[in-house]
C-alpha cells in the first residue's frame, strides 16, 4: 500500500519514493510503503485541522463520536482475520500474538467509544456572586508517533483516547509496521469518521517522523518508542512549547521472595520475556530472586526456556522473529558480552530446523549471576533474554529493582501481602503487578512511566486528561 492516508483518501506522498516492507520470518520484500516527507506531514495536519476546528469532527456531539468509535470498534473484528494477517507478515507475529493484536485495538475503541460522552469537568466554589466551571477540551490535532512493535495496539490506545477527547490526530507508524494501521484508517472512513479526523503517514523516523515532531500546526505529540528518540521529540515540541506525552523504554524487574508460590510465578515470569520475542517495553527483563530459592528458580524457568521453539510466525510457536536484521546483531551482540562478564548461560530455547535462513530468529537466552550495573542489567535489549540477579532482602531488593534508569513496570512475587504493597510502594515505576504480571495489563489500566520511561498516562480513562485541556470558566453572576 504505496500511500499515505489523508482526509479519507489514499493518498500517494509527494516524492513518490517508496520504502520496501520484508516480512520478518523470512528477510523477503513483500510490499512498499510511501516514504512520507515534511510536505506529507503538513498536508496531513491541514486535514485534520479542518475536521478539527470547527470542522465537521469537532461539531459532532460527543455521543456521536462515542458511536463512531463503536462502528470501528465493529469493523476491526469485522476484519480480525485480514488485519491478524497482515500484522503477522509485517511484524513476524506468531499467530496468538496477531490474533490477540487484532482483538485489543478494538477492545481500545469499544472501551474510548464509552468514555466520549463521560470526560465532564467540574464546578469550584468560588467567591460569592460568582459561578466557576471547567471544561475538558480537546487540544486540537494530536500527532501520534508509533513503534513497530505492537503497532495495532500502541495505536488503540493512543490514538483512541485522542479521538474519544475530541481531536483529529495524524499519526506516523514505524516504517517496518504499517500496513494494519493504514488498514484501520479506511475502516474508519467507511464507517462514516469525517474526513480530516484520522490521518496516517508512513515513512522513516528520522524525516517523516521528525517532520511530525516539528510540524506547525499539532497541538500535542504523542511519542512511544525509545528513550533516545523521546529526548529528540520532547526538544523539538519544546521550541513551540507543544505538550508531549512520552511512553519510552523499560527494564522491568521481576522480583521473586522465597515465599512466592513458584508454580505460579514461574510460567508468568517467562511469558513476561518470551512475549513478542521480547520486543515489548514492559518485558520483564530482569529477574531479581531471593538468595535462598535463587537457583532452584533459575532451575524451574531454564527449564522452560530450554523447551521453548523458535519459528516463523505462521508456525504459531512459542517465539516468533525479531522484527529486523539489526535487532538480531542487538541481541545478539549482548549475548556476546555474556561470558565475559561473568555472568553465565543457564538455558536456551532452540529454533525449528526448517527456519528459513534469512529469518531473523534470537533463541530465547537465561542468563543468571548478571552484575547490578552490566549492561544486560540496564539496557533495553528488546528480544527474548532475561537476565538474573540474586538479592539478599527486601531493602536489597528494592535497591536493585531501582537501580536502572528506566521505571516502567514491575512484578513482585510473594505470599506476604503487606511485603507486596511495601515492595509497590518502594518500587519505582508507573505499574506494579503482585502476583501476576501483564505487559501494560487490560485496556482499562493506565499506562506510563517514571524516569526514562517517560511521562503523561495512556490507556484507561486517565488517558482522556493528557489528551485535554482544561479550561476554567468564570462567570459574575451577582
Ligand atoms: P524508536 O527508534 O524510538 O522509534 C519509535 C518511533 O519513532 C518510530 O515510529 C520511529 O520511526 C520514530 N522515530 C525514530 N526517529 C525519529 C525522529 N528523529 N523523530 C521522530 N520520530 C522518530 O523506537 P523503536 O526501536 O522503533 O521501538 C522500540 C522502543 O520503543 C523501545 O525502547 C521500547 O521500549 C519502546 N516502546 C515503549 C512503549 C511504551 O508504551 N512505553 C511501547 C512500545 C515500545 P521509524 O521506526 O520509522 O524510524
Ligand atoms: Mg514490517
Amino acid at each position: 500500500m504505496t500511500t499515505h492516508f489523508i482526509n479519507n483518501q489514499r493518498v500517494a506522498g509527494s516524492s513518490g519514493d517508496t520504502i520496501a516492507v520484508l516480512d520478518p520470518s523470512d528477510g523477503q520484500t513483500f510490499a512498499h510503503i510511501a516514504r512520507g516527507n515534511a510536505e506529507d506531514i503538513r498536508r496531513a495536519a491541514v486535514a485534520a485541522r479542518a475536521a478539527a476546528d470547527g470542522g465537521a469532527w469537532s461539531r459532532l456531539a460527543p455521543l456521536e463520536r462515542g458511536r463512531l468509535l463503536h462502528k470501528l470498534s465493529e469493523a476491526i473484528l469485522a476484519h480480525h482475520d485480514e488485519l491478524w494477517q497482515l500484522e503477522m507478515r509485517d511484524c513476524g507475529k506468531p499467530v496468538k500474538q496477531a490474533k490477540a493484536d487484532a482483538t485489543a485495538v478494538a477492545r481500545y475503541f469499544e472501551y474510548y467509544a464509552g468514555a466520549c460522552d463521560k470526560l465532564h469537568g467540574e464546578t469550584i466554589p468560588y467567591t460569592p456572586g460568582y459561578a466557576v466551571m471547567t471544561f475538558y477540551e480537546p487540544h486540537g490535532v494530536t500527532g501520534h508517533i508509533i513503534p513497530w512493535n505492537y503497532p495495532m495496539q500502541i495505536f488503540g490506545r493512543s490514538v483512541g483516547g485522542a479521538l474519544a477527547a475530541g481531536n483529529a490526530c495524524v499519526v506516523k507508524p514505524a516504517e517496518d509496521a504499517c500496513l494494519s494501521l493504514l488498514r484501520i484508517a479506511e475502516l474508519a472512513a467507511e464507517v462514516g469518521f469525517p474526513e480530516g479526523a484520522l490521518n496516517i503517514v508512513t515513512g522513516y523516523g528520522h524525516e517523516a517522523g521528525q517532520a511530525l515532531a516539528d510540524a506547525a500546526g499539532l497541538d500535542h505529540i504523542s511519542f512511544t518508542g525509545s528513550a533516545r528518540v523521546g529526548t529528540i521529540i520532547a526538544q523539538s515540541a519544546a521550541k513551540r512549547h507543544v505538550p508531549v506525552t512520552l511512553e519510552l523504554g523499560g527494564k522491568s524487574p521481576q522480583i521473586v521472595f522465597a515465599d512466592a508460590n513458584l508454580d505460579e510465578a514461574v510460567p508468568v515470569i517467562v511469558n513476561a520475556i518470551i512475549q513478542n520475542a521480547g520486543q515489548t517495553c514492559s518485558a520483564g527483563s530482569r529477574l531479581l530472586v531471593e538468595a535462598s530459592v535463587y537457583e532452584r528458580v533459575l532451575a524451574a524457568v531454564g527449564e522452560r526456556i530450554r523447551a521453548l521453539k523458535v519459528g516463523p510466525a505462521a508456525m504459531d510457536l512459542d517465539v516468533g522473529p525479531l522484527i529486523r536484521a539489526n535487532q538480531l546483531d542487538r541481541v545478539n551482540g549482548f549475548l556476546a558480552s555474556v561470558s565475559e562478564s561473568g555472568a553465565r548461560v543457564v538455558a536456551q530455547g532452540s529454533i525449528v530446523v526448517n527456519a528459513p535462513a534469512a529469518g531473523f530468529f534470537a533463541k530465547p537466552t537465561l542468563i543468571a549471576d548478571v552484575s547490578v550495573d552490566a549492561p544486560l542489567a540496564c539496557d533495553e535489549v528488546f528480544g527474548p533474554v532475561l537476565a538474573a540477579m540474586p538479592f539478599k532482602d527486601e531493602a536489597d531488593a528494592v535497591r536493585i529493582a531501582n537501580a536502572t534508569e528506566y521505571g516502567l513496570v514491575a512484578g513482585v512475587w510473594t505470599e506476604n501481602g503487606g511485603r507486596g504493597l511495601r515492595m509497590a510502594r518502594a518500587v519505582k515505576s508507573g505499574q506494579v503487578f503482585i502476583n501476576n504480571y501483564g505487559a501494560g495489563g487490560g485496556v482499562e489500566l493506565p499506562f506510563g512511566g517514571v524516569k526514562s520511561s517517560g511521562y503523561g498516562r495512556e490507556k484507561g480513562f486517565e488517558a482522556l486528561y493528557g489528551f485535554s485541556v482544561m479550561k476554567t470558566v468564570v462567570v459574575k453572576h451577582g
